[in-house]
């Protein structure tokens, strides 16, 4: 039998709907992808502009993340930041990782949300 623990961490270990967008099988507004990373546009945008950033490797959460990460994790903070420029957030954005279910996560693959736009868009919340 399983504890409920156990059942939480073995859902984190399953691939998710983030999955298929890194192997193409489900299509995403991709709009820079390199061999460590992936850059694509939110399905339910928060603000006029929303990408998200994610590893290929499925690091479930940030929680999850190890000391050996730390070189993916800033090439994701970079990756942000250059495609931030590039859709024209001149006026700054925000960086925002939700990590489990107190952070409301809702898909068990890390991903950094980049969104911007609007002064109103940046507000807390
Ligand atoms: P979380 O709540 O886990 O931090 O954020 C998950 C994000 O993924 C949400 O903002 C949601 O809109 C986005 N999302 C969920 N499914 C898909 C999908 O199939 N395609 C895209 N492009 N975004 C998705």
């Amino acid at each position: 039998l399983c504890s409920r623990r156990d059942e939480v961490s073995l859902a984190e270990e399953a691939p998710t709907i983030f999955s298929k967008v890194i192997d193409k099988s489900l299509p995403a507004d991709i709009i820079y992808e390199d061999e460590k990373c992936l850059a694509f546009r939110d399905i339910t945008p928060q603000a006029p502009v929303h990408f998200l950033v994610i590893p290929k490797v499925q690091i479930p959460r940030l929680s999850a993340a190890r000391d050996g990460d730390a070189e993916l994790l800033g090439h994701l903070l970079l990756v942000a930041k250059n495609e931030a420029k590039k859709e024209g957030l001149s006026e700054g954005y925000r960086v925002v990782i939700n990590d489990g279910p107190h952070g409301a996560q809702s898909v068990y693959h890390l991903h950094i949300h980049s969104p911007g736009g609007t002064a109103d868009d940046l507000a807390p919340g």
